[in-house]
């Protein structure tokens, strides 16, 4: 199962999701690193990498699915 990444450098918060959240969008658009955006991880130690290395302030789990 992939996770995702959704880093929002703009109030410096990053959350990391499970596939098929809810929250994930159908589409998401490209990520940009400056405005961040929704990454994509084949794992989900990959993907807690990337969340600790976001380098955002405030790291959160989703709370509806529950990474
Ligand atoms: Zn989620």
């Amino acid at each position: 199962m992939s996770h995702w990444v959704h880093i929002k450098h703009s109030i410096d918060q990053a959350t990391l999701h499970r596939d098929r959240c809810l929250e994930v969008p159908f589409n998401p658009t490209t990520p940009d690193y400056w405005g961040g955006g929704w990454f994509e991880y084949s794992n989900k130690e990959a993907a807690q990498e990337a969340l600790e290395q976001s380098g955002a302030t405030r790291q959160f789990k989703c709370p509806l699915c529950k990474p």
